[in-house]
């Protein structure tokens, strides 16, 4: 889910961006730019898992959506050199069908499931033993004749992937042996990924031009790869052979993302909760409503990176346009919240 996205891509560009989205994909650990001590870590338990021969112990790796967690699942298994299988949580339905998949597993391969959060309990409970003792527990058949066996499933590593960490089961927490928390990425490994992008996708970027794009991404690399991808549009568009800083500028400002990286919908829900909320506290379904925005996706898309740059704060009753939301939107607080902020 990625309503940045969406607004961005519309219609038959869609087919085009997924497929580039592709072959921008690093494929090796040492391609995959930045969160330098998931990788150092990661590479230390890969290489241990391959000297004993074993699959690599299950791994859940949390943060915000396009940070990399689909990307690193696949590079651990390239890295592992065992095949991957992709599913997601709302895909696995009822308990058969993760049975399905289980069974037909082939040994020491990756089984990554995106959105691991929302999972059914009943399919989560088919995972426990699954995970744990690699066996499966079927019911055959129904009522009082019902009668359970336990089959065995090969070894396999389990790559879950979340943006909400807090709404997993901590049965299912549990028994992911590896955990990784993604961080945002600073502006310097943006502009290396923008400029490996821009190699690939055989365009010229000066590094001006790679710099303002870094910086307004919400230090996201999805967000990055994308802003190239429409800016080469635009240079296009102007007839403009080498993307300068002129040109990110002018794509930005068509894009309406703001000089802090804030897009039109980041800025609607500061403002909102500033201008309708004397700066909140607002519950989060209010506001929602308020800007004619799905309470999920403000949670899951836009808020990490508000609160990871101090724009808003979350408290026990709503949410807070924090001081820096007032410095972005050249608002000043009001005399009664001056008090929020001492200088
Ligand atoms: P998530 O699964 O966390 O939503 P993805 O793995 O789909 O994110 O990443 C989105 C895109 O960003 C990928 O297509 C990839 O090209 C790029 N990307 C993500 N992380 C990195 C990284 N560390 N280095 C280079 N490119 C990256």
């Amino acid at each position: 889910m990625d309503t940045q996205e969406d607004r961005i891509v519309t219609g038959e560009k869609l087919d085009e961006d997924v497929q580039i989205d592709l072959t921008l994909r690093p494929k090796r650990l040492e391609q995959f730019v930045g969160q330098e001590k998931i990788k150092s870590n990661l590479s230390v338990f890969i290489a241990a898992a391959k000297s004993r021969d074993e699959p690599l112990d299950h791994v859940l790796l949390k943060g915000a959506p396009g940070l990399g967690k689909t990307t690193l699942a696949h590079i651990i298994a390239n890295e592992m050199e065992a095949p991957i299988r992709i599913t997601s949580g709302p895909a696995i339905e009822r308990p058969g069908d993760l049975a399905a998949i289980l069974t037909n597993i082939e040994p020491s391969s990756v089984l990554f499931i995106d959105e691991v959060h929302r999972l059914s309990r009943p399919v989560e409970e088919i995972l426990y033993p699954a995970m744990e003792d690699f066996k499966l527990d079927i019911v055959i058949g129904k009522g009082p004749g019902a009668r359970s066996i336990r089959l065995s499933l090969p070894r396999f590593t389990l790559i879950g992937a979340t943006t909400r960490a807090g709404l997993l089961t901590g049965p299912l927490r549990g028994r992911f042996g590896i955990v990784h928390s993604f961080e945002f990425y600073d502006t310097g490994s943006l502009e290396t990924i923008v400029l490996r992008s821009a190699g690939i996708l055989d365009c010229e970027v000066t590094g001006e031009g790679a710099f303002e794009m870094a910086r307004r991404s919400r230090g996201t690399p999805r967000l990055v790869n994308r802003l190239l991808k429409r800016t080469r549009d635009f240079a296009h568009h102007l007839d403009k052979t080498i993307i300068d800083l002129e040109v990110a500028k002018y794509a930005l400002e068509k894009l309406e993302i703001d000089e802090h990286g804030l897009d039109r919908i980041d800025r609607d829900i500061l403002s909102t909760i500033i201008d309708r909320f004397n700066g909140g506290p607002v519950g989060l379904e209010t506001l929602a409503a308020a800007i004619s925005e799905d309470s999920g996706t403000i949670e899951e898309v836009y808020e990490p990176f508000l609160l990871q740059q101090g724009l808003l704060q979350r408290t026990s009753r709503g949410r807070l346009a924090g001081e820096a939301a007032y410095k972005a939107l050249g608002k000043t607080p009001k005399k009664d919240q001056s008090d929020l902020f001492p200088s």
